[in-house]
């Protein structure tokens, strides 16, 4: 078990490095005219898989901070989600259901949402630790906005990943040889309960 003070410093900085790309997507949507607001689409139906125990962590502690009755509406909610979501992946259909923690359109975990909440919509880039680039058009509706620009700008999340990296290693410790790799979607954290780290 991980002392509560070094885990407490991990989390202070997770939370100054969310913010950091909040910010890093703020410029980049604000110089492309991309905003959230009337559109008709809804990111927190998107189905992505999370990789790191401390997001898991900080995602319960942000969960922990909720009154009982709402935890457990919260966990009751994602135990549904994983249901419905393995009938449409044994279909072979990806699937479009609302995340567990977005209640009347609002995400009630805002402050600790996982760091893809917080990048998905500009046009992404970011360089994998074997060097290969990866990069992401963003959303169909930045794609519409970027469409008449010779250059569209680009979020680097390099920087990013390897902060979040970095702080995964620290939380993790020695343990990370022999902890299972995370893979898991952000309804099935919330069903596994808090990683035992
Ligand atoms: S990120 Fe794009 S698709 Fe998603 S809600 Fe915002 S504008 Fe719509
Ligand atoms: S954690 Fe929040 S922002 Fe992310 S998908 Fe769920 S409701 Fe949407």
């Amino acid at each position: 078990m991980q002392e509560e003070s070094s885990k407490s410093i991990l989390f202070e900085k997770l939370s100054r490095l969310y913010s950091e790309m909040e910010e890093a997507y703020d410029r980049t949507a604000g110089n492309i005219g991309l905003s959230c607001r009337g559109c008709p689409d809804n990111c927190c139906t998107s189905y992505f898989q999370h990789h790191t125990y401390v997001e898991w962590a900080y995602l319960w502690k942000g969960l922990r901070s909720c009154p009982n009755e709402k935890q457990r509406e919260f966990v009751h909610r994602a135990a549904e989600y994983v249901r419905q979501s393995q009938v449409l992946l044994a279909r072979g259909a990806k699937p479009r259901i609302m995340c567990p923690l977005n209640d009347n359109g609002l995400c009630r975990l805002y402050k600790y949402r996982v760091m893809i909440c917080r990048m998905h919509g500009v046009p992404n880039s970011f360089v994998m630790p074997d060097g290969k680039k990866r990069a992401f058009p963003g959303c169909f509706r930045c794609q519409e906005l970027c469409s008449h620009l010779e250059e569209a700008p680009v979020l680097d999340r390099t920087d990013s990943y390897r902060g979040l990296a970095s702080l995964e290693m620290a939380f993790v410790g020695q343990k990370m040889k022999t902890l299972p790799r995370v893979n898991l979607t952000l309804a099935e954290m919330l069903v596994q309960g808090p990683p035992e780290i």
